[in-house]
């Protein structure tokens, strides 16, 4: 980067007579025009990317979601930058601070870009002439290293755990949870604390703890969600082809399980009496990004429903 910067200067100013601090800004602002946009399209792909695969980023209703970290300072990283780290938690550290350290990377071991806004000072003139300090803004991009994938570098940090809540469970929630999922012997796990899904292949569900949800309404629709899942074991409903342990992310076939899933969680937790309109709400984005997935075939949305009811219907035990 430096002997960049070398290169350029002394040709530039020769060229334009500026000083050396204009040139610089300027160098700065056409990189990161350039930058700005790919900054952009990699954001914006990363997303994308995320709700292929059945993850809405934003919405992630727990709070390991902001378990990114900068090992220089032990801040989070903001929103942005933890959707662009796919929620993955721990620190992260960058090259420069790794030399630094004397610390090296594992074999094999890839980068991530994170973004930072910036902004510099430009001084223009205004209406009256008189000279004014603008700030510009910028983003700054930088690749990051997550410490697992270092070696040799001190211990910095305790690693600390996320903000939790004193949310207390809905009773009656838990009750339709533990009834069907005694029944039909699923276990429900709180092993990995950033994920929740519903393994096919095993048979049990893994839920963040209670504690990490920003409600105890949060819990229970989430909860349902993987419980509707569940309900579509061969065993039980066959929702899931032959031999289909692992729809593949995105295909027609797992879109629309993830539409009976919502809508399933939806119906029960209008059967309890929670107040929905925010989970349905996010189920409306949810639906609205896998319409597009399924290619606006509206009469889909119609299969997943009468699906939802009958998953519903098997998790009360009302089925006649
Ligand atoms: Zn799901």
């Amino acid at each position: 980067m430096i002997f960049l910067l070398r290169l350029i200067i002394p040709t530039g100013r020769a060229m334009t007579g500026l000083p050396l601090s204009s040139i610089l800004l300027y160098d700065k602002i056409k990189t990161n025009e350039v930058i700005m946009n790919k900054a952009y399209e990699e954001i914006t792909n990363k997303i994308i990317d995320q709700l292929k695969n059945g993850c809405v980023p934003w919405e992630q209703p727990w709070f390991g979601v902001r378990g990114a970290r900068s090992y220089n300072t032990n801040k989070a990283y903001s929103f942005l930058n933890q959707l662009i780290l796919g929620g993955e938690a721990g620190h992260y550290i960058t090259w420069h601070q790794l030399n630094m350290l004397k610390g090296h990377l594992r074999k094999g071991s890839k980068g991530k870009r994170v973004f930072f806004w910036s902004t510099f000072d430009k001084a223009e003139e205004n209406e009256n002439g008189e000279k004014v300090i603008r700030k510009i803004p910028y983003l700054k991009t930088y690749t990051v290293f997550h410490v697992c994938d270092c070696e040799g570098l001190p211990q910095r940090w305790i690693p600390q755990d996320f903000t939790v809540k004193n949310n207390k469970p809905i009773e009656s929630a838990e009750k339709i949870a533990k009834d069907f999922l005694d029944r039909e012997k699923i276990e429900l796990k709180h092993n990995n604390v950033n994920e929740a899904y519903y393994s096919v292949r095993y048979d049990y569900i893994n839920l963040p703890p209670l504690e990490r949800f920003n409600s105890p309404e949060n819990y229970a629709a989430v909860l349902f969600h993987e419980m509707v899942h569940a309900s579509g074991h061969k065993k039980r409903l066959n929702r899931f082809r032959v031999n289909d342990t692992s729809s593949p992310y995105g295909s027609p076939d797992y879109s629309r399980e993830e539409l009976v899933a919502e809508m399933g969680s939806s119906f029960l937790l209008k059967q309890v009496g929670i107040d929905n309109s925010r989970t349905l709400e996010q189920s409306a984005a949810y639906i609205q990004s896998w319409i597009a997935a399924l290619k606006n075939d509206y009469s889909l949305i119609a299969i997943a429903a009468s699906r939802a009811e009958r998953a519903v219907e098997y998790i009360l035990g009302t089925k006649e």
